[in-house]
């Protein structure tokens, strides 16, 4: 979600004038674009506006402007800690960020006189909803993003068709649950998320369609006929697990318990055969014993999960779960972090052998100067093969001839 917000900012700055660089010694202009999930991306932030105090002392004129999750929890104490820093945008405000930026910054890009080209992207991200009022009861971003709101259908497909435009051949919509997403169509009509990834499927100029993240407990059988039946959609499902114990997912507030997982996992896996399944975990939450943590294991194994994001739970100011204590030893957390992980690769590692020989639908996302293309499979694995430069943005069929746990290796077989 930070990275499509960045994005689209980015794309404002341009469109008057901006110029980007990759160097903040450069940079009349720096906006940290800031997370508040976990503390560690919090110290990050705050690392990155030590960093930023020193090139300040050497170039008074450049404006720092703090923005998203950490700025909208933090926005009355940061300008203490950094007084610096020129505006504060929290996350909540973020939907207007074009406006407060041109308020800020006045006349200062228009003078330019060099327009940079926005280049091609041929994969885009696009917020169809903001914020989240599930209070799972370890998480934040109700805090700062507040409550639900799905985009209105008719905005977010112009988006696309914009897109699709300027090139994009493969869009992702973001929602923190995508699967709550709803909107007035025409007349007294609902647009539930299947609705809208038919419509977008439909959209000319976009080849692939992709979403995240969604949640178990909102999950129905339209989606997964919906996925099923449009060309379009990938063959991959972000399905956060977080635990496999119905103890911790009860104290998480998830609202659905590990046999509903499975049996969620195995209709999608049954309708949809080629499909791929990642998911988050975290361990550590508060009362987590060796026994819910083994039944987490089990849980991964049956689901043959192609990718896992772990992390160690982290207490959050304001939540619910950081009222109590933070009982799982940091240790525990690194042990069972790393026995996750271990296993986790272990199980990418046989899922993706298992592809050598067949022929896998990739979308040529870049080829080096000594040719060598990489791409995605519509399973969402990386994939690496001889190719041509002017094989950039199209869709080819690509024989699996090596594997390892994370990418694959191939040879060109034909365009799609
Ligand atoms: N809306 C998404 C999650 C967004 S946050 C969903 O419900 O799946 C992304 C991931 O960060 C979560 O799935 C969770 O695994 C992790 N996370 C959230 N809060 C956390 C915390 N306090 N400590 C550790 N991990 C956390
Ligand atoms: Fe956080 Fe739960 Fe909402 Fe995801 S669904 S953003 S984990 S409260």
């Amino acid at each position: 979600m930070n990275v499509a917000d960045s994005a689209a900012i980015g794309e404002h700055l341009r469109s008057r004038g901006g110029v980007a660089t990759d160097l903040a010694q450069q940079a009349d202009l720096v906006i940290v674009n800031t997370c508040s999930v976990r503390g560690q991306a919090e110290h990050k932030a705050l690392s990155y506006l030590g960093r930023l105090a020193l090139i300040k002392v050497k170039q008074p004129a450049m404006k720092v402007v703090f923005a998203g999750c950490m700025a909208e929890r933090v926005k009355e104490s940061i300008k203490k800690r950094f007084p610096f820093i020129n505006l504060v945008v929290g996350a909540r405000d973020i939907e207007y960020f074009p406006q407060l930026l041109d308020k800020f910054l006045g006349d200062m890009l228009d003078d330019r006189s060099v327009l940079s080209a926005a280049t091609p992207q041929l994969t885009s991200f696009i917020n169809i909803m903001r914020g989240c009022e599930n209070h799972c009861s370890y998480c934040i971003v109700p805090t700062v993003r507040g409550p639900e709101k799905s985009r209105a259908v008719d905005d977010i497909l112009a988006d696309i068709r914009r897109m699709a435009a300027a090139g994009t051949k493969e869009v992702t919509l973001l929602g923190q649950n995508v699967n709550s997403y709803t909107s007035a169509g025409r007349g007294k009509t609902i647009i539930d998320f299947s609705d809208l990834l038919q419509m977008v499927n439909g959209i000319d100029g976009i080849d692939r369609i992709r979403f995240m993240t969604n949640h178990p407990k909102d999950f129905n059988d339209k989606l997964i006929e919906t996925m099923s039946s449009c060309a379009k959609v990938c063959d991959h499902i972000h399905l956060p697990l977080q635990s496999g114990s119905d103890t911790i997912l009860a104290a998480m507030n998830r609202k659905y318990t590990a046999g509903d997982y499975l049996t969620l996992a195995n209709k999608l896996k049954h309708a949809i055969p080629r499909l791929a399944i990642t998911t988050d975990i975290m361990v550590g939450f508060p009362g987590e014993t060796d026994a819910d943590f083994a039944a987490t294991l089990r849980i991964i194994e049956h689901t043959d999960f192609d990718f896992l994001y772990a992390f160690k739970y982290s207490p959050r100011p304001g939540t619910p779960a950081a009222a109590g204590e933070d009982s799982v030893i940091r240790s525990k957390k690194e042990e069972r972090l790393a026995i996750l992980l271990e296993q986790a690769d272990s199980i990418a590692a046989r899922k993706n052998a298992k592809l050598i020989g067949t022929h896998q639908e990739v979308l040529v996302e870049e080829v080096t100067a000594n040719g060598i293309a990489g791409g995605r499979t519509r399973a969402n694995k990386k994939i690496f093969f001889a190719g041509e430069s002017n094989l950039r943005g199209t869709l080819v069929s690509i024989t699996v001839t090596g594997s390892k746990a994370y990418s694959l290796e191939g040879s060109f077989t034909s365009c799609v």
